[in-house]
């Protein structure tokens, strides 16, 4: 990648280098499950665009950031798919929602909304 120009602020320290199926990195994974860890992070960020908190589950199956855009794109283009709720006032004080307003998002439909 370095030689077509790409990645050039990677290093060992910064980034998991990953080549056919082993980690290049020489002290391994920081966590066993660090694969896992960076999804859920992925999800997170990803999720977050949609610019209120979701009061929702999310579940995914071999996700990436162009499925969760899909997911989020699909959820955003439906309006009946989801509903602007006041946020209780404990979920207000939470750490992170202080300067997202006291609106969240609940999608419709999902595992725990039938
Ligand atoms: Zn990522």
């Amino acid at each position: 990648m370095w030689s077509a120009g790409y990645a050039l602020g990677a290093s060992f320290e910064n980034t998991l280098v990953i080549s056919e199926d082993r980690v290049l990195n020489p002290e391994g994974l920081r966590f066993a499950d660090e694969f896992v860890r960076h999804k859920v992070l992925d999800a997170v960020g990803d999720l977050a665009l949609a610019g209120q908190p979701l009061l929702a589950a999310y579940r995914t199956v071999r996700g990436g950031h162009k499925l969760n855009h899909a997911v989020l794109s699909a959820l955003m283009a439906d309006p009946s798919a989801w509903r602007l709720v006041e946020a209780a006032e404990p979920a207000r004080r939470m750490r992170g929602y202080a300067d997202m307003g006291a609106g969240m998002m609940l999608p419709a439909y999902g595992p725990e909304v039938s």
